[in-house]
Parts: structure tokens; sequence; C-alpha cells
């Protein structure tokens, strides 16, 4: 490794926040590709990282990562600093209420909230989202986007009440501003357990993930299934190294243990073009790149 002076003087100015030099982020991915980001920094509290973004600021590019579901790192790494949010555990419940620091996952959250009979997020079941990826991301399926259930999210750089948050499809106000979730206060709906266990059956059983390594769905549906779209122009099965678009559904692309980060970039670069060249439709990746390609 060699010796980064501005990493080791932030992780200096951060005293006793956790953080690691040099940083496998593309191995934390779900994809389990790409290098390693200078520095990373795993704040426990609210105030860790708050502290985290503030000395970070025009000193070295970062970004938060939550589960790393969403995400494709380059193979070159990411000549930056990652905040993973992973130590930021805390729930707490309040009549309807239920605020979830930013790194709790998704599904505990649903979970929790059917244990003490309030439901909602029942739909969001199978997203193996963080919080603060879920939100940042306004995910969803089933026609329902997380953002229907938030009261209010808290940030580095203040509180934003839902209809300040900018939900749309796949985006919200955090992901235009990158703004670091802190947490999330979602409002639930009261009913009986055994109502929201069955629901929560239903949706599982509904979805169909295919099966693999995949980041869920690559390109958004924007007035159009992607998915059918990628399909009818023969991409189901097509491979570019170790990456393959699904043979179950075509927005999913697979990657094999031999995947590289390169493999999956080139394998979205060619979909966009054949798809634009035979349909002329524009696709938009669903999935965020970090670090260059
Ligand atoms: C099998 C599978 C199925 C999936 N199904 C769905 C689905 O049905 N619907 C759907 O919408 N998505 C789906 N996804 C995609 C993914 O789970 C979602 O996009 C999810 O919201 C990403 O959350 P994350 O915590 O993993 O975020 P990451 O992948 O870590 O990050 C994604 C983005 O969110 C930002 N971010 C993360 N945490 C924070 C934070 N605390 N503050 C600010 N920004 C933050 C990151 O900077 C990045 O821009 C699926 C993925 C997989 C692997």
């Amino acid at each position: 490794m060699t010796l980064d002076n501005c990493s080791l003087q932030i992780v200096n100015s951060l005293g006793q926040i956790e953080t690691q030099l040099d940083y496998p982020i593309g191995a934390y991915t779900r994809y389990k590709t790409g290098g390693n980001a200078r520095l990373a920094i795993f704040p426990k509290t609210e105030n860790e990282l708050k502290t985290a973004v503030q000395t970070l600021k025009g000193f070295m590019p970062y970004e938060v990562i939550g589960a790393g579901t969403n995400l494709l790192v380059s193979d070159k790494g990411y000549n930056g600093a990652v905040i993973i949010t992973k130590n930021l555990q805390e729930v707490r419940l309040s009549g309807n209420l239920y605020i979830a620091e930013s790194g709790v996952k998704l599904s505990s959250v649903i979970k929790d909230a059917n244990l003490n009979s309030l439901g909602g997020l029942e739909f969001a079941i199978g997203i193996p989202a963080s919080v603060g990826g879920a939100v940042c991301m306004n995910a969803g399926c089933f026609g329902k986007s997380v953002g229907d259930y938030v009261r209010y999210v808290v940030t580095d750089r203040g509180t934003y009440s839902r209809n300040d948050c900018e939900f749309g499809y796949r985006t919200s106000k955090f992901k235009q501003e990158k703004q670091a979730i802190i947490k999330v206060c979602f409002s639930l709906n009261p009913c009986e357990s055994d109502i929201l266990e069955e629901k929560i059956k239903n949706y599982s059983a509904m979805r169909r993930n295919p099966r693999g390594k995949s980041c869920g769905s690559v390109f958004k549906n924007e007035g159009y299934f992607a998915g059918r779209v990628i399909d009818e122009c023969g991409f189901k099965g097509y491979k570019i190294g170790g990456a393959r678009v699904s043979p179950e559904h075509a927005n999913f692309i697979i990657a094999s243990d031999s995947a590289t980060s390169q493999n999956i970039y080139d394998l979205i670069k060619v979909i966009k073009e054949k798809v634009y060249e035979k349909r002329q439709i524009s696709l938009t990746e669903e999935l965020v790149y970090l670090g260059e390609f």
C-alpha cells in the first residue's frame, strides 16, 4: 500500500471514529467486483457521521454507502472515501412512528414493525437495502415506493418532512444533492400481526429475483419495461466475460465468480447501444457507479 498522506491526515482528525485505509469496497457490494476505496469510515453515531462528512468536505471526494446492493465499483477502485453506515443501527418506536438509523436493514424494520402490529412497508420485504439506501433511491416494487411511508428524514444538513424530500421514481432530494441520510422516521399503520405476516408471505412469494449475484434491476422502467425491451432485442443469456444477462429476467445482469466490474459495465454499454439502435429507446441506469469507468 502506498502512503496516502491526505487519508492519514483525515484518519488523524477523525480520532476515535473507526476507519480503514485502502478499503476493499468492491468486495463489500452485492456484485463483489471492483477495487478499493482510498479510505473507509464507519460511524457508529449521528455525531460521528456528521463529523465524517464535515472532515471530508472540500478535502476528499466521498460517497455514503448502505448495504451496497445497487452499486458497481470500478475495477480501478474509488479515489475517495466511503462512509459506510452499517454500524448505525438504532431503532425507536413511538406510537405508529418507527424511527430507524440509516444502517438498519429495511427488512428488519418491516419484521420488527410487524411484531409491534404496524404495517405498510411489507411490499418491500424482498429489497435487500439499508434504510438509508432505500430512502435515497426511493426503492420500490409492486407499484409502491418506500418514500410513501416516510414522515421525515434527518440528514447531515437538516430534517426534511416527506413533502420536502422530492421523492420521484428511484430518486430523492438526498440522491440529487448527495446528502447523507442519518435516520428516517416511517409513518406506519396499525394492523394485526397475523395479517401483516400473511402479506409478507404473499409479497415474498410474488417476487421473482433471478438466481445469482445481481444489483436488482439494472435499468429504470420509464414508460416501458426495460426487461421486456432488452429481451425483445435478443439479449437474454448474452454474456461478456463473467457478466451475463439473466435468462430469467433480462433487466438483471448476473455476475459469475470470475466477473469483473468492467465486464458488467461493457455489457450495460452494449445493451444500451443495441436497444437504442433497434428501438430508439435510451435506457438509463438504476444502478449507481462508483469510481471511473
Ligand atoms: C436481489 C435484489 C433485488 C432488488 N430489488 C429491488 C426492488 O424491488 N426495488 C428497488 O427499488 N430496488 C431493488 N434492488 C436494488 C437495491 O436494493 C436498492 O436500490 C436499494 O435501495 C439500495 O440500498 P443500499 O442500502 O444497498 O444502497 P447502496 O447500494 O449502498 O447505495 C445506493 C445509493 O444510495 C446511496 N446511499 C446509501 N445509503 C445512503 C445514506 N445513508 N445516505 C445517503 N445516500 C445513501 C448511495 O450513495 C448510492 O447512491 C434490488 C437489489 C438486489 C440485489
